[in-house]
């Protein structure tokens, strides 16, 4: 259980199955949930830090000449200036059998959890776990690859519990265009939603799975904001005023936001905290707290969350993993935010954004 002063942390984006499923192994659930002191987020850290659940997405890499994958970019390794293309899109199989695999994973996990992680589908499931101090994990895919054109796949994988969706990772794929890592750069970089993107957006609406702005280019968020009508989340994006990477998102994107009565999860990627984009661990942990600060301006009290991408990117040094998530609770005290702003931050906004998009 979290010390008394931990506050629970509802989470936007994380990547630990896709480390789980890069280090292999039958006991990979067992290396979760006993922790083996790699990584940023198992269970041990999680109690640790009060990381109370949040979307656990699938991600699959692209394949390299070599046997290794690529490792996944949140980092800039797969784009280091402009020009440097994107990986080509991925074979339906291929991303199919990678995603079941990690899916499956979380099950297992949930199985041999004893109670300690369990797959929510609605929100109250996730307050329950918070109440219990489980973990409760979102299933949540970044990038649709896996998903066929006649969204076959998208019914099962609903059923087995998916509740959100990124219609694309940054490389193009059938459903769009997605954003390259580059900085300084805009986030309109390229062609929007294809009509089978169009079409994934109405599919979602009907089935209630919420669909994740973050990785879309400028052109992709508008076709999506123009479609969709439940609110518009970005589960692990920052503000481009201040930190002007094009993953991020500008003004008047954050101001389309707020209109829809939707969130954003503040992501502690230091690429996309830091004004020059640089990959330094050492970027102060103060800097995820700035970010909030101008987004709460920007979209209200209710519209703001966290996004950590533990396991995806680089994190500042004095933050680490999700043991020290308590060092946010403490800046945003020093900086005198009340009991009820902090909880809205770490977990209340978003269990009202999921209940007004699962409902
Ligand atoms: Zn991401």
């Amino acid at each position: 259980m979290p010390s008394s002063r931990a506050v629970p942390i509802f989470d936007g984006h994380n990547d630990a199955l896709l480390r789980l499923w890069k280090r292999g192994g039958a006991d990979a659930p067992r290396a979760f949930l006993d922790g083996e002191g790699k990584g940023q987020l198992d269970l041990p850290k999680a109690q640790q830090g009060g990381f109370a659940g949040g979307m656990f997405a699938v991600f699959v890499p692209s394949p390299r000449s070599g046997p290794r994958p690529e490792p996944k970019g949140e980092t800039p390794a797969l784009d280091t200036g402009p020009g440097t293309p994107l990986p080509p899109p991925l074979e339906l199989a291929a991303a199919q059998a990678a995603t079941f695999a990690m899916a499956s994973l979380l099950v297992r996990i949930e199985r041999e959890a004893a109670g300690r992680l369990r797959i929510c589908r609605d929100v109250a499931e996730i307050r329950r776990c918070i109440k219990d101090g489980a973990i409760a994990a979102v299933l949540h895919i970044e990038g649709a690859e896996a998903i066929d054109d006649k969204f076959e796949t998208l019914d099962v994988l609903h059923r087995a519990g998916l509740r959100s969706l990124g219609p694309v990772w940054s490389r193009p794929n059938a459903f769009g265009h997605g954003v390259p890592f580059r900085c300084p750069s805009s986030p309109d970089t390229g062609p929007g939603l294809t009509e089978l993107g169009q079409e994934l957006v109405r599919v979602c609406n009907r089935l209630k799975i919420l669909i994740d702005l973050s990785h879309l280019n400028e052109k992709g968020f508008w076709d999506v904001a123009k479609l969709s009508d439940a609110p518009l989340v970005a589960t692990h994006s920052n503000a481009h005023a201040l930190s002007p990477h094009s993953r991020n998102l500008t003004d008047k994107q954050l101001a389309a936001i707020r209109e829809s009565g939707g969130l954003v999860g503040v992501n502690y990627a230091v690429s996309f905290l830091r004004s020059d984009g640089r990959q330094d661990s050492d970027t102060p942990a103060e800097l995820v707290i700035d970010h909030v600060e101008l987004m709460l301006k920007l979209l209200g009290e209710d519209g703001v969350g966290f996004g950590s991408d533990f396991d995806g990117a680089m994190v500042p040094k004095r933050l680490g993993n999700a043991a020290g998530l308590p060092v946010l609770i403490e800046i945003m005290r020093t900086r005198g935010y009340g009991k009820s702003l902090i909880e809205k931050l770490c977990y209340r906004s978003w269990l009202r954004v999921l209940e007004k998009t699962w409902r």
